[in-house]
């Protein structure tokens, strides 16, 4: 019940107007958000890769509906990847793109421009040598952004996709993107969806998650496995071996700030272990997210929000 409120809420922009003048620094926003600048996100991808973790970078910017903010998140990312080539990290950290900070909810030319938009992005990541993953976004969008996907990997098909085990569609899109050379993230998925496209209780989508983990982990692309469920690593891990794939095969993806022992712990083990790294100042709807994911914050945000 405080799942689906707080998932309700992260799309409101009236709550959004209230909280999100808190600075990153502020309580549990910095808990979750690595910080406001470009600097911010390379030195976290320094400390990170101190214990032996990778990065993927998300600049927040989710649901613009502006074209000249659309592009300036995409002049954000050019910006990121210049820094992190500068600092030599590009070997440690690749970019996480949601679509709809680039222009796909711009309505009706919103596609194209989120493709135009997108190319730029891993332009520049190539040129850099790192790669760029979507972001899954609700179930309306998923065709347009596996659309774009197919379109990308044309000219870079490295771009990574992501997709949700929550949705009842996702098995099947495993299968169509299991082949050589994809990269896929497999994640439970974050948004409030209806019981008509997504599987509603916790242990339908953890079977639903068991299910794609076997087809991508059979299949000859490179799966990535995020979740902070020791219950579905430990399958995930062993799906790889009995698959025969090498700890150079498949990787390990969590949340910036949340698990972080265990993050070191499985890479001190041997594991490819990413950390997924969003920063900027648009962090509401992100933020809401993990609330709802770890209701027991919700008292802490409640707190940071009355002595701001
Ligand atoms: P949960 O069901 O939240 O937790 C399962 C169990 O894990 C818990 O019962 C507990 O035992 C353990 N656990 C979880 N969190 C903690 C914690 N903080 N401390 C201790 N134990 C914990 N979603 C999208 O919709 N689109 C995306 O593009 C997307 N990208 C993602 C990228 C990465 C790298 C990751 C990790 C997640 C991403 N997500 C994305 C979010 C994802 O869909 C889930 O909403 C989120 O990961 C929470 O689900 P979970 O698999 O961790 O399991």
């Amino acid at each position: 019940m405080l799942r689906r409120s707080l998932l309700a809420l992260s799309r409101s922009d009236r709550v959004k107007g209230l909280v999100a003048t808190m600075p990153v620094s502020s309580g549990i926003v910095a808990r979750y958000v690595a910080g406001e600048s470009t600097e911010d996100a390379v030195r976290t991808v320094g400390t990170l890769a101190d214990g032996g973790l990778l990065a993927s970078l998300d600049h927040l910017g989710e649901d613009c509906h502006d074209r000249t903010q659309a592009d300036a998140n995409v002049d954000a990312y050019l910006k990121l990847i210049d820094a992190l080539t500068v600092s030599r990290e590009t070997g440690r950290a690749e970019v996480s793109v949601k679509l709809s900070a680039i222009g796909q909810a711009l309505g009706r030319d919103g596609e194209r421009v989120a493709i135009d938009n997108a190319r730029r992005i891993c332009r520049g990541a190539d040129d850099a040598r790192t790669t760029v993953t979507l972001d899954m976004e609700d179930h309306t969008t998923t065709d347009s952004t596996l659309t774009i996907l197919r379109e990308l990997r044309t000219d870079f098909p490295a771009t990574g996709a992501v997709v949700q085990a929550y949705l009842h569609r996702t098995e099947q899109d495993c299968r169509d993107l299991a082949y050589e050379g994809s990269r896929v993230r497999l994640c439970k998925g974050a948004y409030k969806e209806p019981a008509s496209v997504a599987f509603q209780r916790r242990m339908d989508v953890d079977r639903s998650y068991v299910r794609c983990a076997m087809v991508l982990m059979a299949g000859a692309g490179y799966p990535m496995i995020a979740t902070h469920d020791p219950r579905l690593i430990d399958i995930s891990m062993m799906l790889a071996k009995r698959n025969g794939r090498s700890t150079e095969e498949f990787e390990l993806q969590m949340l910036y700030g949340m698990r972080p022992d265990e993050q070191r712990r499985l890479a001190e083990l041997g594991h490819r272990m990413r950390v997924y790294v969003p920063y900027g100042s648009q962090w509401y709807g992100y933020l809401m997210r993990r609330l709802a994911e770890r209701p027991s914050n919700v008292t802490f945000f409640a707190r940071s929000l009355l002595t701001k």
